[in-house]
């Protein structure tokens, strides 16, 4: 694992996230600066750079769980009514952390606007303000709650 990775940090408890989820192969998390309320990131353990490093079996187990994720955000509703499922796979596709991850950005009518500027932003690195702390312990806390309550 790279000393640097802040991913790497996060899946290790050694960096500070509001944490959805955690298995023996990938973590989730929110993302602190959300293109929209409830955007979580879903990670492998294993430190990679891009989705071709992952063996396939490692990647169809990520987006498993992502899927898992998905129906959690769309049970708790708040008006989600579809979502962006987005890998930056590589520095040449605007990745910025250097640690695959599949966003899931819940859609809601009406957002255009608000998401589509913050997606803009995130294109070029520029962030903007990170979300509070207690909110995003809010949101992980609902999702944690949601996915004990799905069937498998
Ligand atoms: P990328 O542009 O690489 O696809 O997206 C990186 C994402 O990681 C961005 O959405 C950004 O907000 C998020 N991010 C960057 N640093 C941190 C961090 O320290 N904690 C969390 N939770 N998210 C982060
Ligand atoms: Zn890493």
């Amino acid at each position: 694992m790279p000393d640097d990775c802040i991913f790497c940090a996060i899946a290790d408890n050694k960096a500070d996230a509001s944490m959805v989820y955690e298995d023996d192969q990938c973590v989730a998390f929110m993302d602190i600066h959300p293109i929209g309320d409830g955007h979580v990131l879903v990670i492998p353990r294993q430190h990679a750079l891009q989705l071709t490093e992952l063996s396939q079996d490692s990647a169809s187990h990520l987006f498993g769980i992502a899927q898992r994720i998905l129906r959690a955000q769309r049970r708790i509703g708040q008006g989600i009514e579809g979502s962006h499922i987005l890998v930056n796979d590589g520095p040449a596709a605007n990745q910025q952390v250097a640690h695959i991850h599949i966003h899931l950005i819940p859609r809601r009518r009406g957002d255009g606007l608000q998401s589509l500027g913050k997606l803009a932003l995130h294109i070029t690195g520029l962030f903007g303000r990170a979300r509070a702390r207690d909110v995003l312990e809010l949101e992980a806390r609902q999702l944690r709650e949601a996915l004990s309550a799905l069937e498998d």
